[in-house]
């Protein structure tokens, strides 16, 4: 018991030491979304779900502490001198290619005049619930960065190797010979990734990928491991909200130490 008693009184003050002692880390965020919606789902996924008032209620509030929603575009043009970042840039991503992106997310992103980078799993396209080929176009024209989110959504880390190359070069092509501008941003499945798959990202000239690991991204952050932090259905409203934008901050204060 008593080692027990000391183990989480360590554990305490080491977080303790990094959330109070520690300098506020660099670094801009991007936001892991899936569906805005505010239907009741019972199926384990309603987790991933957050209601349209909430999502408006969140945007609010990334406005009011001053932060400008840019794409991964946008970050890769400032990677490369073109372009410079705004003070308080974010991201805003979406998983999966749900329906409710375009008929719940976009007028409420619109109505903040904000930006958004949405990742279609290819194979669902037009399927009950996921997006059409024109809502993404018509995304795509809107402003919306579309990314793949690779034809099938199975981790590349567990395939043979003739599938993950089709799975990150068919999802690719499948959306550029539908009509859409080039896609050069790609969220990994499960978030499972790995050095190969990385080269093979380059190989089909991926220029970004987000991982579902949390911190800050830089423009020195390796391009293809960006930090993402998951937003989830939230129980405790906005509080939640902030407690899980700066789990970002905490994890890239890891990251500085170690
Ligand atoms: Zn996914």
């Amino acid at each position: 018991m008593r080692l027990i008693g000391v183990a989480v009184l360590v554990v305490s003050i080491f977080i303790a030491a990094v959330v109070f002692v520690l300098p506020e880390p660099e670094g801009f965020p991007i936001l892991e979304y899936h569906q805005v919606t505010g239907e009741e789902f019972n199926d384990g996924s309603e987790v991933y779900n957050v209601p349209p008032k909430e999502f408006s209620a969140q945007l609010d509030y990334l406005q009011a502490e001053g932060y400008t929603t840019i794409t991964l575009q946008d970050f890769m043009r400032a990677v490369h001198g073109k372009t410079e970042l705004p003070d308080k840039p974010i991201v805003l991503t979406f998983d999966d290619g749900y329906e409710n992106n375009y008929t719940e997310m976009l007028p409420i992103l619109e109505e903040h005049g904000m930006t958004a980078v949405v990742y279609v799993i290819t194979n669902e396209v037009g399927k009950k619930n996921y997006l059409t080929l024109e809502q993404i176009k018509d995304m795509q024209r809107r402003g919306i960065e579309i990314g793949s989110h690779t034809a099938d959504h199975l981790p590349l880390t567990y395939m043979d190797a003739k599938i993950r190359r089709s799975q990150i070069a068919d999802s690719k092509t499948f959306l550029e010979w539908s009509g859409l501008n080039t896609i050069y941003s790609l969220s990994y499945p499960n978030g499972a990734f790995n050095d190969e798959i990385i080269e093979l990202l380059k190989e089909n000239k991926y220029l970004t990928a987000v991982t579902g690991e949390a911190g800050l991204n830089t423009l020195e952050t390796n391009p293809y491991k960006l930090y993402r932090i998951h937003i989830r259905e939230p129980r405790f409203g906005l509080t939640e909200f902030k407690f899980r934008l700066y789990k970002a901050t905490f994890f890239a204060k890891l990251h500085n130490i170690f």
